[in-house]
């Protein structure tokens, strides 16, 4: 077998190939394929050290346990299976490559941000020259008071808050808001669902859709939040729900978290 590594922008590299080719006979199957940026060491290296480190830290669920449920809101994808039904899926971050890697990172440090209320820090850039080994991170230390003395007040209500929309992820309101914006088209023999985004109108693949409450769920951050997110984040009536394209769905957040810290002063 060869296996060669070409650069197509570079005449020599493209040589190296004709002449391979001119030398050999009989049937060979040819295989060309996009070149992936290998992750770096030190960008995993951040990702469980850093992140995974701070949502482990702030939800008190373990960082394998972290790493899953990160993995399950942000690389998750919709595939049809042969029955015509369709299932979700969850893409390894083995399989990703160091801009993914980068956007996946980004996803979990704006949640981390919005919905924990948790800075995740940038890669620091500065790293020893003979040292290899990760940071440790400082968190400041809060007294555990809570689950016999092993959690800490907002790691309890962390993980309360993390079950509750563990939950709602299958609530069927959101089925039935999504069903409400499916759009069946037929190209040549295929049948294709798509979602009508309420914001820009546009048609988007299950994938780039997310179902966004028009009444913000707002934050639990203790008992008392319960009763009002539980009532907000379970809605029954869908008209409370609009299915939104990842794209507008950012924005509307955005202007809902401005909308809240206007309110707040
Ligand atoms: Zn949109």
């Amino acid at each position: 077998m060869i296996d060669l590594l070409i650069n197509f922008d570079n005449e020599e590299d493209k040589k190296k190939l004709f002449s391979i080719m001119k030398v050999l006979k009989g049937e060979h199957a040819v295989a060309i394929k996009k070149k992936r940026a290998q992750r770096s060491g030190m960008q995993n290296r951040y990702y469980w050290s850093v992140v995974i480190a701070y949502i482990s830290e702030e939800t008190g669920f373990t960082k394998e346990e972290a790493h899953q449920i990160m993995g399950r809101m942000f690389l998750k994808y919709v595939k049809t299976v042969p029955d015509g039904t369709e299932e979700v899926f969850v893409r390894s971050t083995t399989s990703l490559n160091t801009l993914e890697m980068t956007e996946y990172i980004e996803s979990i440090r704006t949640f981390a941000l919005s919905e924990l209320g948790t800075y995740i820090p940038t890669p620091m850039k500065s790293s020893t020259k003979n040292s290899n080994k990760p940071k440790r991170i400082v968190t400041p230390r809060v007294e555990r008071t809570r689950n016999g003395g092993t959690e800490t007040p907002s790691q309890h209500i962390g993980k309360i808050r993390s079950a509750l929309r563990n939950l709602s992820r299958w609530w069927k309101p959101f089925a039935m808001a999504l069903k409400a914006a499916a759009v069946t088209q037929h190209i040549g023999k295929r049948r294709r669902v798509f979602y009508l985004c309420a914001e820009c109108d546009r048609l988007h693949d299950r994938k780039e859709v997310e179902v966004n409450h028009k009444i913000p769920t707002g934050s639990l951050k203790s008992y008392e939040d319960l009763p009002g997110f539980c009532e907000r984040l379970f809605v029954e009536d869908i008209t409370l729900l609009e299915v939104l394209c990842k794209e507008c769905h950012k924005e509307e957040t955005a202007r809902q978290r401005e909308e809240r810290s206007a309110k707040s002063i």
